[in-house]
């Protein structure tokens, strides 16, 4: 069987278009522009390129973009006053904190200062929490985690019913992608490193994420028959025969498993693009709220 591969870029440009509509009706009632700002606490370079995308796409989708570069010893105090600034500030509707952040800060607390309103991130502990919990909806919900949902639903994914395997417990995609499985109504099994017989887990799932940010780790005789393989991983190996040397590569063997899954992301290509389409959708939502039109 040679697997479908899942075009998340063609996925999350519908997204993004469905987005830029949105604004172009705020802007024609006269509403402003809506606002996302960045926290960008020290210089990885992965980080900075994460939030000079964000803010391309912005701008792009006719959004304003207004961001903050701290130093990396900037103290707890400055991170979140600076957050409480953002908050009152009524041209932000979405305030963006870049993890990881540097060692010494704590990033529970910054994430707490963030005002629900403008937690387009979803990783307030309160948004988390109640995604936790049944009857309860969060204002947001996570921009990887739900790609991942997305991609499930606009391929007709049954997922009432279905094994679930989740590798990765993180806070920003194993646990909150797990827990929104949960809510589609499959019944789910978390891994992470301590986990025993992952191939036999694994090959139980009729839909599989990974995201354990080990290269190719999942191999094609780990997946069932017919799979959903959902690849979140983003990995840099070395690659002679590539121009730059190294090349991106997912946590699944995509050579490998494409051979027997049912349907697959690539890396590039799959889950990536979501996480920005849907952090403009929920920048886009931030808006109608502060403008309560939702
Ligand atoms: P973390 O490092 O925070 O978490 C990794 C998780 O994988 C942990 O729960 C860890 O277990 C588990 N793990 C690590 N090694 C193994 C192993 N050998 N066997 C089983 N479980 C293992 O990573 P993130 O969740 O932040 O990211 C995961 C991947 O997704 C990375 O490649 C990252 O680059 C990518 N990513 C992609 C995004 C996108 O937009 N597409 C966005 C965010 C991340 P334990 O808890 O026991 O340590």
């Amino acid at each position: 069987m040679t697997a479908q591969i899942i075009d998340g870029k063609a996925i999350a440009e519908q997204i993004r278009r469905e987005v830029g509509e949105g604004v172009a009706e705020l802007l024609a009632a006269g509403k402003p522009k809506p606002g996302l700002a960045t926290v960008l606490v020290g210089e990885r370079p992965d980080s900075a390129q994460y939030v000079r995308t964000k803010q391309k796409t912005c701008a792009e989708l006719g959004m304003e973009s207004f961001g903050y570069h701290l130093e990396a010893t900037a103290t707890q105090e400055e991170v979140e006053s600076l957050v409480r600034q953002l908050n009152a500030d009524p041209a932000v509707n979405g305030i963006l904190v870049q993890l990881p952040l540097p060692s010494h800060l704590d990033e529970e607390s910054v994430l707490r200062q963030i005002s629900l309103e403008k937690d387009v991130d979803g990783f307030h502990p309160i948004n988390i929490g109640r995604l936790a919990q049944k009857g309860r909806d969060p204002l947001f919900v996570p921009c990887t985690p739900m790609g991942c949902i997305v991609i499930l639903k606009k391929m007709g994914v049954k997922l009432e019913g279905a094994n679930a395997v989740v590798l990765g417990r993180s806070n920003i995609v194993g646990m909150p992608v797990a827990l929104l499985l949960v809510r589609e109504n499959a019944t789910v099994t978390i891994c992470h490193s301590r986990s025993q017989d992952l191939p036999g887990i694994v090959r139980r799932a009729d839909v599989l994420i990974a995201a354990v940010g080990r290269a190719r780790m999942v191999k094609g005789d780990w997946v069932k028959p017919g799979a959903v393989v959902i690849d979140v991983g983003i990995n840099q190996i070395e690659d002679p025969t590539h121009p730059k040397g190294r090349r991106m590569v997912g946590d699944v063997d995509f050579d490998q498993v494409k051979e027997v899954a049912g349907a697959i992301t690539p890396v590039p290509g799959g889950v990536g693009p979501m996480t920005i389409a849907l952090l403009m959708q929920n920048t886009l939502r931030a808006a109608k709220i502060a403008q309560g039109l939702v």
